[in-house]
């Protein structure tokens, strides 16, 4: 059975106090996950030892971080390496957001650097990919999205892509309240699957889980996560609410 996941991405919001608060409502919550069922909380820098203490004993919680740097170690200032992540027992990292890409100027090169270093250190990089709304109204949206995949990811060998996690995430989608429809999530995904078919065969595409992110709501999660190739969602506004959060944890299939 393919992984299902409900990924919190909290960005750069919250004190420490709001973190400990929300961690608290949301793991209060009596969820009914089953085993390929998961929850995945990328919080600020600052809070991931704090998330960690708090999951301890919830069977399908993680801890993600939001980025790590490409290099190993050494004088990059305000950096965090996947190797200091894992020692903290973080287990995620989202690589490749979009705000990363676009604020930042991470390029597929650096990110396939990122997401090789990511693995070497144990960590499941959730691997972003996703088109602005000039290439969706293009109708380019496909090749876009099979290149963003093809630069950072096809060198990998079959034993480590199978650990990634994909989460397609259109831009025009990502806090702007405007959700792509359930048809548009399932075209994508399936084309993804697809692309990763073709490089990595069938049995290896259909294990790897496909995450659909741009304004996720408790109110859509579930139309959403009903696609076949829909396996959960990455949640950015709506995961800064308790309620919310519960409501598209509760979600998955
Ligand atoms: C995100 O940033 O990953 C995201 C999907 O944000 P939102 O849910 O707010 O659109």
């Amino acid at each position: 059975m393919r992984q299902q996941i409900a990924a919190a991405n909290w960005k750069m919001n919250l004190t420490l106090q709001q973190a400990e608060n929300l961690l608290d409502e949301i793991l209060k919550a009596p969820y009914h996950l089953k085993t390929y069922q998961k929850v995945v909380l990328a919080v600020p820098f600052p809070y991931l030892l704090l998330a960690g203490q708090k999951i301890a004993g919830h069977n399908n919680f993680h801890v993600s971080a939001q980025n790590c740097y490409q290099k190993e170690r050494g004088a990059y200032t305000g950096e965090s390496s996947a190797e200091m992540l894992q020692s903290l027992g973080v287990e995620y990292v989202i690589l490749g957001h979009s705000e990363r890409r676009e604020y930042f100027g991470e390029t597929n090169s650096m990110l396939g650097e990122k997401t090789k270093l990511a693995l070497s250190c144990g960590l499941t990089p959730i691997f972003c990919c996703g088109e602005s709304l000039q290439i969706r109204e293009a109708g380019t949206q496909n090749d876009y999205v099979e290149t963003q995949l093809k630069e950072s990811l096809f060198s990998l060998p079959e034993e480590q892509i199978r650990k990634i996690v994909i989460a397609y995430e259109p831009i025009w989608a990502i806090g702007t309240g405007k959700t792509a429809t359930s048809a548009q999530a399932q075209e994508m995904h399936f084309h993804l699957r697809r692309v990763l078919a073709k490089q990595y065969g069938d049995a290896v595409a259909e294990e790897i889980p496909i995450l659909y992110g741009g304004s996720v709501k408790g109110s859509n999660a579930k139309e959403l996560f009903s696609q076949p190739d829909v396996d959960g969602g990455l949640v950015g506004g709506a995961s800064l609410i308790a309620a919310d959060f519960s409501k598209i944890i509760e979600a998955l299939k």
